[in-house]
């Protein structure tokens, strides 16, 4: 470790016991009344913007908060934090559109809101763990912009611009490079190559976040790509229903209607994201014709709980939003201080599956490092399995054992005796391990 490295480290240990001057801690965890923060917010911060132009996505936009003078007039922030972040700002700007400003309480140091916005010194002290590109993806572009890694989908990326920095985001690297948007040209070279390759029958747009581009312009993209007969889906990736939900306007809806199945994949990750703006943004969606789809992200501190992920989840089925998947988050360097241990999201799953309906518990994934692609993680049901039988286990630990239907069956429709010597030794075992009465043919109940 380097000395400046050291530095940033103890500075990183101090910023944790210390408190800002005149900050008091209040947990956000304890259930404040729904949109009574970004109430209060509105009203003490934002009194003066008019209420059209707090609906206007455009205003939204362009006021967003991007520089440290900003933030401090928002929040609490001491000089010393205020030089620390800027450090840190160096290196991953800053941008928070007012409408996710709003939603954060400002006196709580440990908002899981306030933990996906605002810089935290962590990211530059703690910038040993981690790389710019843990899934590789730019080894596997084929053309600028467009990530072929699975056989029948790729992903384009028509811009680095983002209405909000989350500060766990994949692409950080991106962050440096200033704002730009894909040429018509290199557009073309993209829509060419799935052309070129009839296999692919799905893409994902994504960025940044395809949604800064105008209407006018996400349209030319859209039915250049609607043009190619053997694309079967669109998908659309975007964190505009959650950080600026005003986009999702009138405009935008009837646009996407025309060019379906268009599919929209966003990522809230806390129950207080999902506002009645946001509702509202979903049901706009929906009556377009878009599926809506929620990919969170597993962050320390602000989602890490079986109760936050069923709240959310909750949250999400009550405006129709399907939770899809919840990803362990990837080692990119600047987010080792969000990242939690891979069992927590395994016991969170856990934690959900039965307790509550399926329908609300999301597939765990890891994206694998380097292009490996992704990975679904559950806790393990499975006890014992022989080519004959399972032992089981459910929610509540309560075990079962489960006829497996036999693979193969003789001319007269028997199950033909299973030939592996170890198969059947270890149902011998299996079945010395289990109570009396466990021997039932279906579905013998063995209450542990
Ligand atoms: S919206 Fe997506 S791409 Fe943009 S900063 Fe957030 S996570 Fe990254």
């Amino acid at each position: 470790m380097n000395r400046s490295t050291t530095v940033l480290t103890n500075e990183a240990s101090k910023l944790e016991e210390e408190e800002p001057p005149g900050t008091k801690q209040v947990k956000s965890d304890e259930e404040e009344p729904p949109g009574s923060i970004a109430a209060a917010n509105r009203n003490k911060l934002f009194a003066h913007v008019p209420e059209e132009s707090w609906k206007d996505w455009r205003w939204q936009f362009r006021n967003r908060i991007t520089t440290i003078e900003e933030l401090a007039r928002y929040l609490p922030l001491s000089l010393k934090e205020q030089a620390q972040l800027r450090l840190v700002t160096a290196n991953y700007p800053l941008s928070v559109t007012p409408h996710y400003l709003s939603l954060i309480n400002i006196d709580d140091l440990n908002d899981p809101i306030r933990k996906q916005a605002i810089p935290s010194f962590h990211e530059v002290a703690l910038a040993g763990s981690g790389t710019e590109d843990p899934l590789g993806e730019e080894k596997d572009s084929p053309v600028p912009g467009l990530v072929h890694r699975y056989p029948d989908r790729v992903l384009i990326v028509l811009t680095n611009l983002c209405p909000m920095l989350c500060r766990h985001c994949t692409r950080k690297r991106e962050w440096r490079h200033g704002g730009w948007v894909r040429t018509p040209n290199e557009i073309e070279v993209m829509v060419d190559y799935i052309r070129r390759n009839t296999t692919i029958r799905d893409v994902i747009i994504s960025g940044g976040d395809p949604l800064t581009l105008s209407t006018r312009h996400l349209e030319q993209v859209v039915s250049s790509l609607r043009l190619v007969g053997h694309v079967e889906i669109i998908r659309i990736g975007t964190r505009f229903p959650v950080v600026l939900p005003q986009r999702i306007d009138d405009e935008l809806c009837a646009m996407l209607s025309k060019y379906g199945p268009i599919w929209l994949n966003t990522q809230f990750n806390h129950a207080r994201e999902v506002t009645p703006e946001s509702a509202r943004a979903c049901d706009r969606l929906l009556r377009a014709g878009v599926p809506v789809n929620n990919q969170a992200v597993l962050l320390r501190g602000v989602n890490d709980t079986i109760e936050a992920q069923t709240k959310l989840c909750h949250e999400l089925l009550k405006i129709k939003v399907r939770p899809y998947y919840l990803f362990e988050c990837d080692e990119v360097k600047g987010t080792e201080h969000l990242r939690t241990p891979v069992e927590t999201g395994i016991r969170i799953i856990e934690g959900m599956r039965g307790h509550t309906s399926g329908l609300a518990v999301p597939t765990f994934v890891i994206d694998l490092p380097n292009g490996g692609g992704k990975v679904p993680l559950q806790p393990n049901y499975v006890l014992w399995q022989t080519e004959q039988e399972l032992i089981l286990r459910n929610y509540e630990f309560h075990l079962f054992h489960y006829r497996n239907p036999c693979r193969r069956r003789n001319h007269n429709g028997n199950a033909r005796q299973a030939s592996d010597a170890t198969g059947s030794h270890s149902v011998q075992m299996a079945k010395a391990t289990l109570p009396l009465g466990a021997s039932d043919e279906n579905r013998a109940l063995i209450r542990s």
